[in-house]
């Protein structure tokens, strides 16, 4: 959900605007949230985005709208991005903790590319990520997140997989697309971006899938079955998101992706119109073994719509 605003943080790679995100169709949202539940489905995570929630305290009086707080309340987590290297404010996790006794928030760590290497800013990672850890526990899980679009040299990836050993509860780094959000970059640009952000999920994707010491492996969501939406303001639009393997979900602001009516059947509509688009995007794909998690995901929307032929191409 974009309705977050004002941020001074520098994270690199950041391409979101940080003002006028104002998607405020809050009885729509909750409206989508309680059909999608009555017809069976459980919801996982609400993020409230795209900036550091604790960098302006402004963003706290959305939860005094009903219908946005109704709407949070239904997830079983609320998921939050911050660098902390500010540190952090209880009073938000009050808020959050007070809307029911289960929700639990989910707390991507956004690294500062930029300073990877300060030792400073390490410490003051780690001391903040332990304190957060140790106030409340298994309230809330935490991960890290890095934008994507540019290039990292194999210094900061192999420490990015270092850090996520001892900070990252389930080793993913979430890889946010933040250049997608962007109405000044051109298409052409995007599909580059794209490409390039790829091989960074393939890269992060393998190292998850190799090291023993992550418990939760590679999961089988699928477009159908874990659907993600975006909401967006100014006008108020919904957009389902396909999902790139290793799991990202991708926002593309085109018309077949928006769910014109807040709804369970809202939803199954753009679904039938994005399936005409998720076709296998090169010979191979017909006897491929990745077949049905590809078109399942919908990845082949995604690739049709950025040019991107199969994502095992696309490595670094
Ligand atoms: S992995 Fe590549 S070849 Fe295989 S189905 Fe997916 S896109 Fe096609």
């Amino acid at each position: 959900m974009m309705v977050l605003n004002n941020c001074s943080m520098d994270c690199k790679g950041c391409f979101y605007k940080r003002t006028d995100n104002n998607f405020n169709d809050f009885r729509g949202s909750r409206n989508l949230a309680e059909d999608m539940q009555s017809n069976g489905y459980r919801l996982e995570t609400c993020y409230l985005l795209p900036t550091d929630i604790f960098d302006n305290k402004d963003n706290y009086s959305l939860f005094d709208n009903e219908d946005f707080a109704k709407t949070i309340s239904q997830f079983a987590y609320l998921g939050i991005a911050s660098t902390l290297e500010d540190g952090f404010d209880t009073r938000f996790f009050d808020i959050v903790y007070g809307l029911n006794d289960d929700i639990k928030i989910e707390l991507q760590v956004n690294l500062l590319v930029n300073r990877l290497f300060d030792i400073n800013y390490q410490m003051i990672l780690k001391h903040n990520v332990n304190r957060i850890k140790n106030l409340y526990k298994d309230r809330v899980v935490i991960n890290l997140a890095i934008n994507t679009g540019f290039s990292l040299d194999p210094k900061e990836k192999d420490k990015i997989k270092s850090m996520l050993k001892y900070l990252s509860e389930d080793g993913i780094v979430e890889l946010n697309f933040t250049f997608l959000y962007n109405k000044d970059i051109s298409e052409e640009k995007k599909q580059k971006m794209m490409k390039d952000s790829i091989r960074i999920i393939q890269d992060f994707g393998d190292f998850y899938q190799k090291d023993e010491s992550f418990v939760t492996k590679y999961n089988q969501r699928t477009f159908l079955r874990k659907p993600s939406f975006v909401f967006v303001g100014e006008p108020n639009t919904i957009y389902v998101n396909p999902i790139v393997p290793f799991d990202e979900y991708v926002y593309i602001k085109k018309d077949r992706y928006v769910v014109q009516t807040p709804t369970y059947d809202g939803f199954l509509n753009s679904y039938g119109k994005i399936t005409e688009i998720n076709t296998p995007v090169v010979d191979a794909c017909e006897s491929c073994e990745n077949l049905t998690h590809c078109m399942g995901k919908f990845y082949f929307a995604i690739s049709n719509d950025f040019d991107l032929g199969c994502f095992l191409n696309l490595k670094e």
